[in-house]
């Protein structure tokens, strides 16, 4: 969705300008290499330090553990109480798990940071789905013109379909009515065209 709007507007925006479509294939594929890269690096630098956030606290929790065995063990058996075990059996469990440190370091850090620190997401993952997601919307208003189009109407109808098409699928997935999620994406898609349509179309006549 990132890249199917922004890509798109730039298009429209420019194609609003009045300008060749040479100029609008060229403006397209710099948009689509502009932010998918742009995308990637700004999803691994996000993931990267998040996962460095939660190795530094992991860290910190196992010296707390090295230095302060009595006191985490008991801290464990104050959360397991939390959840509704009796304070005996909760002192006891607490006793049995802090005997083997790697599963009690786990569950401290899930507890106290809610994180999993050893299924930590890998920013290249991230990167490379942030920059084949966006590139994959970022083309689609561009095929016209790659296929020959020489006006932004098949663009525009290829956007149009695809904002509600989009809308409508993440709606199916988080159980809400397609329409209305196609609806509300078709809105905004198409809201961010007609300023950058408009801007375009302004500054064209004008210099033009
Ligand atoms: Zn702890």
């Amino acid at each position: 969705m990132d890249g199917l709007v922004s890509n798109a507007s730039l298009i429209i925006g420019v194609g609003g300008g009045g300008v060749s479509a040479h100029a609008i294939v060229l403006t397209g594929l710099a948009g689509l290499a502009a932010g998918s890269f742009s995308m990637a690096a700004g999803e691994y630098i996000s993931v990267t330090s998040q996962n460095e956030l939660v190795q530094a606290e992991v860290a910190l929790e196992r010296d707390m553990h090295a230095r302060y065995p009595v006191a985490e063990r008991d801290e464990l058996a104050q959360t397991l109480a939390r959840y509704g075990l009796d304070p005996e059996l909760a002192a006891r469990a607490a006793v049995e798990i802090s005997a083997h440190p790697r599963t009690a370091l786990r569950l401290h850090t899930r507890e106290e940071l809610g994180v999993d620190a050893e299924a930590l997401p890998s920013a290249w993952t991230a990167a490379g789905a942030s920059l084949v997601s966006f590139a994959a919307g970022a083309v689609l208003p561009l095929l016209p013109y790659l296929l020959g189009a020489r006006t932004l109407t098949v663009s525009l109808i290829l956007f149009v379909v695809a904002l509600f098409a989009g809308g409508a699928i993440v709606a199916q997935l988080t159980g809400r009515p397609r329409y209305l999620g196609g609806g509300r994406q078709l809105l905004l898609g198409v809201v961010a065209a007609a300023v950058t349509f408009g801007i375009g179309h302004l500054i064209g006549t004008s210099t033009g």
